[in-house]
């Protein structure tokens, strides 16, 4: 494997480290400490997990945590009283509600009711819209976020380079498209998004010197998709049947991983790839509304 190896898990303690520092100055330079609320409606045990991983993090940095736990059966009243309350409340700089939410609540109507300015997961309708529009401050969602500063901290920069992102989702996707096309570190970019539509895949992907996959198909992307000397970001995590594991399963990526690194000329790995950016994005988020409130105040 002649591939370099793009460790979003280095990445994200170079940006951890970062952080810790940022957060420290804040506390002794205005007083602020960041606050991050976390808000999770019933017991789904992923998202417990996610959860518990997201405010331990936050507290190795530093930032204060706030987990507000509500039963399954909260009523989208309720949830919506909660959020208000966290909007009114000059401790809390990011709120994140843990999705998915149960069926009787509009997803949409709660993300919409988070203040813009404490929306650190990037999902506000106003934030989506400033991305889209290159304009103002906003906060990018985590998961493409991560992906930009995998690319720049590793040396290669996106600027002028044609780039095809496999995805088109609001999560993934479709922001990255819009970071990649900003006129700022990190854009410039020459974009071209695939999704289930695009006819042959592979004829695609094979023209881009900077491939980002995200569609959640198991290591679909095989080394006769790839051009020789491609750099790969491979965004999707996938749980594959595995009987030679203990656990009977394996985490995957929606590249083949070994072929793939034989003809790229670099390559992020799942696990240790664009995850464990996620979480450090969200903190970046927060630690980043946290200084914008102590700027304005
Ligand atoms: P979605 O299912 O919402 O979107 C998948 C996208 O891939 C869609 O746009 C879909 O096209 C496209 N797609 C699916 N099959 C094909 C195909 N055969 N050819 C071309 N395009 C295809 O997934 P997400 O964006 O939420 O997530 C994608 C992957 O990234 C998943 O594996 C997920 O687990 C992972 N992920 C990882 C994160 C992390 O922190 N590491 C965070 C978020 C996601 P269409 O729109 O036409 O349906």
């Amino acid at each position: 494997m002649g591939a370099q190896i793009i460790s979003g898990r280095d990445i994200a303690d170079e940006i951890r480290a970062e952080l810790k520092d940022r957060v420290a100055h804040l506390k002794e330079g205005s007083g602020v400490t960041p606050g991050l609320a976390t808000v999770l409606v019933g017991e789904n045990p992923a998202s417990q997990m996610y959860v518990g991983m997201k405010n331990k993090a936050a507290a190795d940095m530093g930032i204060n945590s706030r987990q507000i736990t509500l039963s399954i059966d909260t009523s989208e009243d309720e949830l919506l009283g909660v959020v208000s309350g966290l909007n009114a409340d000059p401790g809390i700089h990011g709120i994140l509600v843990q999705l998915p939410l149960p069926d009787h609540i509009d997803e949409g109507k709660v993300l919409e009711a988070i203040h813009p300015s404490k929306d650190v997961d990037g999902f506000h309708p106003i934030n989506v819209g400033r991305l889209a529009t290159d304009s103002g401050d906003f906060f990018a969602p985590c998961t493409p976020a991560g992906v930009i500063e995998m690319l720049t901290r590793s040396g290669h920069d996106p600027s002028g380079k044609h780039v095809v992102v496999v995805g088109r989702s609001n999560i993934v996707g479709r922001p990255l498209a819009a970071l990649l096309l900003r006129k700022a570190i990190g854009g410039n970019a020459t974009v071209t998004v695939c999704h289930s539509r695009t006819a042959d895949l592979g004829s695609v992907t094979r023209s881009a010197e900077i491939l980002i996959v995200a569609m959640g198909r198991p290591e679909m992307i095989t080394a006769e998709m790839v051009a020789p000397g491609a750099i790969v970001i491979d965004v999707g995590t996938n749980r594959v049947d595995d009987p030679s594991r203990d656990k009977g399963y394996r985490v995957c990526g929606d590249v083949l991983f070994d072929e793939v690194a034989e003809v790229a000329e670099a390559i992020s790995p799942v696990p240790g790839g664009v995850g464990p950016m996620t979480i450090t994005m969200l903190l970046a988020n927060t630690v980043k509304a946290a200084s914008l409130r102590a700027a304005s105040r």
